[in-house]
């Protein structure tokens, strides 16, 4: 039987690039994305092509389950490719594969926590019309009406993540009312990197059935109230084994900080302002346990003399391909002396 098959792809957008899908209707089950067909789209809509030349080429390289459409039916992750058979300028996961390779040696692992605002109506969902609602202090973990917004929505996202397979590790609701987190990893950055955009679109689509959407805006309400960023989480099979690695990892993202700042998502500044759990983007520090600090060290990785670092910088709106293969360049590279 005939199957639907959706077609994801990062189109142009800046300074934030955004998803988009369509669908195409196949002969018959697939088992393997290289069973799936290249397609095509204009560019002209996605700041990805002028209007007199607009064919982008469409390669899949990812594939699920589809959990919402249920059946045989999948959703497929895409490259972005030119008619001249080029990677094109918006695709970063090009990159990402040959930094992932070239550091393959390292094992490296990531774990990313991607925070998200719920908005309905225009404003936070739950937020009350033309006001605020009880400052931040019982929204974080909570439970219960007064508390608690869009968990519905969160449920199926999360059961929709689980049955496609992808690596979901956890979720909480966060500081600020209305703004949620989930987990994906830990995987290598090609696949950790993969898993995040195709759990944001499941957000995306699966929160359209209540008339919610979901923003990775870093900071969607001015003043006191948190923004959203997405930890990322990092370690190498050197880290996994012993203490040393770690803060050397960390003493490496410091040497550049300046190219982390500038490519963890458009409005990096805004978030972190030194308030709100983060550290100024202007400085960089790292510690154990600090959730002051640009890098933290867990406690259980300090007290087990192993584990894996937390790189906080990164914004919620940030690209997992660039931020992971920039950890990889920079902790990898410092340690293989490429640097
Ligand atoms: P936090 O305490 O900062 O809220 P979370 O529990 O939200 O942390 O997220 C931690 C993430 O780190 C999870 O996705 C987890 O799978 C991942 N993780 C665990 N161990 C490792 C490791 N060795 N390397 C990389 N990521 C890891
Ligand atoms: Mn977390
Ligand atoms: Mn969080
Ligand atoms: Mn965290």
């Amino acid at each position: 039987m005939a199957i639907q098959a959706e077609y994801l792809w990062i189109d142009g957008s800046e300074p934030t690039q955004l998803l988009r899908s369509k669908t195409r209707i196949l002969p018959g089950p697939v088992s393997s994305v290289d069973e799936l067909p290249i397609w095509g789209f204009d560019g002209s809509s996605t700041n990805q092509a002028p209007g007199d030349s607009s064919d982008c080429v469409l390669k899949p390289v990812f594939m699920i389950d589809d959990p919402i459409r249920g059946g045989d039916n999948v959703i497929v992750l895409n490259e972005v490719w030119t008619v001249d058979d080029e990677p094109h300028p918006t695709n970063k996961r090009a990159k990402t594969r040959e930094i992932a390779e070239k550091y393959a040696h390292h094992e490296s692992w990531f774990g990313i926590e991607q925070e998200y605002t719920f908005m309905s109506d225009g404003r936070p969902h739950g937020w009350p019309v033309g006001g605020f609602p009880a400052p931040q202090g019982g929204y974080y973990c909570g439970v219960g009406a007064d508390e608690i917004w869009g968990r519905e929505v969160v449920e199926a996202h999360t059961a929709a993540c689980m049955e496609a397979g992808l690596d979901i590790s956890g979720t909480n609701a966060e500081v600020m009312m209305g703004q949620w987190e989930f987990q994906i990893g830990p995987a290598g950055p090609v696949e950790a990197s993969d898993q995040i955009w195709v759990a944001r679109w499941l957000l995306y689509r699966i929160a359209e059935e209540w008339d919610i959407s979901a923003t990775l805006d870093p900071k969607p309400v001015k003043g006191d109230w948190n923004g959203a960023g997405a930890h990322t989480n990092y370690s190498t099979k050197a880290m996994r084994e012993s203490y040393d690695p770690i803060v050397a990892g960390a003493e490496a993202l410091g040497k550049r900080h300046d190219i982390h700042i500038r490519n963890y998502g458009a409005g990096v500044d805004q978030r972190l302002t030194g308030l709100h759990e983060t550290a100024p983007w202007t400085e960089f520090s790292y510690g154990v346990s600090d959730r002051g600090a640009s890098v933290r060290i867990p406690w259980q990785t300090a007290k087990d003399g192993k584990g894996y670092l937390e790189d906080r910088r990164p914004n919620a709106n940030m690209d997992p391909y660039v931020v992971t293969a920039l950890i990889v360049e920079t902790v990898c590279g410092d340690a293989d002396g490429d640097l």
